[in-house]
Formats: C-alpha cells, structure tokens, sequence
C-alpha cells in the first residue's frame, strides 16, 4: 500500500475498514504494520485517495 501523507485528511476510515488492524492512526498521519496482507480494502474507502495499491 502506497501511501500519500500529504493528501491524508486523517479520518481514520482505513482504520475503521482494515479487518487486520494493521492500521493506527497518528498525529502525524497513518502507519502500516506487518498485520497488511494487501486486500485493499484500506484504499477503497479512502475519500482523497491517501492511499493506493501496489504490490511488492
Ligand atoms: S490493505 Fe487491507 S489489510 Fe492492509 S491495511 Fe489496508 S485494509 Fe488493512
Ligand atoms: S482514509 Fe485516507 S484520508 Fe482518511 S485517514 Fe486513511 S489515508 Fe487518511
């Protein structure tokens, strides 16, 4: 998951979403732990487009 800081409005709905909890929600933004498995679920809901797929 590709990941824009700059576009991230903070709402935490990839938090919400991510049936992992591979997401937390910072002052600063969101970080991704090693829980991912990469659905794309996170990206979906993303209302400015944060976050976007890309498999490694
Ligand atoms: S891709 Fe899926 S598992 Fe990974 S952070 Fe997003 S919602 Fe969670
Ligand atoms: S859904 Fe998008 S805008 Fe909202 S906290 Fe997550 S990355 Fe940021």
């Amino acid at each position: 998951m590709k990941y824009s800081a700059e576009r991230c409005g903070y709402c935490g709905a990839c938090v919400s979403v991510c049936q992992k909890n591979a997401i937390e929600l910072r002052e600063t933004g969101i970080s991704f732990n090693l829980k991912c498995e990469n659905c794309n679920a996170c990206a979906s809901v993303c209302p400015l487009g944060a976050l976007t797929f890309e498999n490694h």
